[in-house]
């Protein structure tokens, strides 16, 4: 039987998929890396783990469902985007610790950046607001730190890539340095409308054209694994960056169609088909993987600390012991009795982008417990992704008709009636939450033929769930005005 292989490199651990004809995942294993904190907000990863979880997690789930190199029609790609890697050409090592989206060590550059005369032509090419996460900041950093690498780099002795690029070329043993449009709309070097890297970007950030890898279709046939990496020479076919992954991944091919992932952050993108959307609510306008020759784009609000605030409540505040249990500790009380939490640790993102926004729980009363509280961490995943739906909808002026959810905490059946009571609008989850991965698959399906159109695709996707809001407007109103005042203190 034939199969799809998806390489889910995610921010903690690599993952790797099977699905069959049906689009149904047969088989998932996955290895874990680890993160380096050398600083107080610096985040590092050694991209040699990297490749070697990412290989071993492959190789396992072959081994596991019995199915040999052979049977793999095409392998699709999926990756944490923006982290930065640079590496020597001739010997494959990297040349510094892979930068990861969330280190904020070039956070001082980009603010004196986002005060330059250049900022407006920056964000009117890319769409990004400027800021550390992008990876044009990241290379900048490694260029000029570590010593005796511009030169090199001048000469096209090294390369540049996000965990995409860099997978690929181990996975061809160096034949192919190549990307995708979704993750090169994530390095802030990209001009979004030509689709292709801009000179006046490279000669603002200082970074040579030689390092850069092509640009390539999300959905086209790349170049082939070496024979010994998986036992076989198999087609790399599709590339796509995490969060338009999981948007293909929830078949949102369409202008309208919208998705929102909880995860460690949450990421909420809405499909504007070949319309460039201009946000004037700070939203970010990205590529959409696109299935054919026609670029494809998205508007996209990300929330740094979603799921990651449960997390605190667990690991910090030792209030429950898994982050399953917030569930029944926060439906054993009727409200949240006033208490709201804003887990703004590292500061706050769309639509706020306000770096220096610290945390806070206010409402606090002697009736106050611990159940107030991990309610409150609950909600806020909820408010926050308010904010960035009616941010949505104020830049595209249309309303959604429902969100489509995934990702860890979307299993949260509180959560879920709690976001749609919020939002007013219903929210569906589908069958398969593993998003990300069925999308790079998707990618590389289409574009081998071995799925025959988006149609076919399309026909896969099942609702697990839905939630229909069922709160009072008034009500509503009411519990979002107290968490907009509670954002407004913690800024
Ligand atoms: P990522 O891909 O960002 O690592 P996942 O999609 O695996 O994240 O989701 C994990 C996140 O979801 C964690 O932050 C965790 O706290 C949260 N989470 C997992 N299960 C639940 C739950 N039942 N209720 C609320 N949050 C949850």
């Amino acid at each position: 039987m034939p199969f799809i292989l998806s390489l889910d490199e995610g921010t903690t651990t690599a993952r790797s998929a099977l699905y069959d004809g049906q689009g149904r995942r047969v088989s998932m294993e996955s290895a874990a890396f680890p993160c380096r904190y050398p600083q107080a907000g610096w985040v590092e990863q050694d991209a040699l783990e990297i490749w070697r979880a990412q290989l071993e997690s492959a190789r396992a789930v072959l081994t596991r469902a019995r199915v040999a190199a052979w049977d793999v029609v095409a392998i699709g790609i999926t990756n944490q985007r923006e982290t930065t890697v640079v590496w020597d050409r001739s010997t494959g090592e990297p040349i510094a610790p892979a930068i990861v989206w969330q280190c904020r060590r070039t956070a001082e550059y980009c603010t004196r950046l986002a005060a330059s005369p250049e900022a407006g032509e920056i964000t009117r090419k890319t769409g990004l607001v400027i800021d550390a996460y992008f990876s044009a900041s990241k290379i900048r950093w490694i260029l000029e730190n570590v010593p005796g690498v511009r030169s090199r780099a001048e000469n096209g002795d090294l390369l540049f890539g996000n965990i995409d690029t860099w997978l690929i070329w181990k996975l061809t043993n160096g034949a192919v340095h190549a990307t995708d449009f979704s993750n090169a709309s994530r390095t802030m070097l990209m001009n979004l409308a030509t689709g292709d890297w801009d000179d006046e970007l490279l000669r603002i950030f200082d970074i040579p054209r030689a390092m850069l890898p092509r640009i390539v279709a999300s959905s086209a046939f790349v170049g082939e694994t070496a024979p010994e990496h998986l036992g076989a020479r198999v087609r790399i076919a599709g590339i796509a960056g995490d969060q338009q992954a999981a948007l293909a991944g929830q078949a949102c091919f369409r202008s309208g169609l919208s998705k929102n992932t909880y995860g460690t952050g949450c990421f909420a993108l809405l499909h504007t088909g070949g319309h460039v959307p201009v946000s004037k609510n700070r939203l970010l306008a990205t590529r959409a993987a696109s299935t054919n020759a026609q670029a494809q784009f998205a508007m996209e609000g990300s929330v740094f600390i979603a799921g990651a605030a449960i997390q605190w409540v667990r690991d910090e505040l030792k209030a429950i012991g898994t982050a399953a249990e917030s569930e029944a500790l926060a439906i054993s009380i009727p409200d949240n009795g006033g208490v709201y939490f804003v887990p703004a640790f590292v500061g706050l993102g769309a639509p706020h982008w306000d770096p220096d926004a610290r945390g806070l729980i206010t409402g606090l009363t002697r009736s106050t417990g611990r159940a107030h509280i991990v309610r409150a961490a609950l909600e806020s995943i909820a408010y926050q992704t308010r904010e960035l739906i009616d941010a949505m909808q104020a830049d595209s002026g249309e309303e959604l008709s429902e969100l489509r959810v995934d990702g860890g905490a979307a299993v949260n059946d509180h959560l879920m009636q709690f976001q749609a009571d919020i939002l007013g609008k219903p929210l569906v989850r589908p069958v398969d939450v593993e998003t990300t991965a069925l999308g790079a698959a998707y990618l590389a399906g289409l574009a081998t033929g071995f799925w025959k159109s988006l149609a076919e695709v399309e026909s896969f996707w099942r609702a697990e769930r839905r939630f229909e809001p069922r709160m009072p407007a008034g009500q509503r109103e009411r519990l979002f005005a107290g968490w907009k005042e509670a954002v407004r203190r913690a800024r």
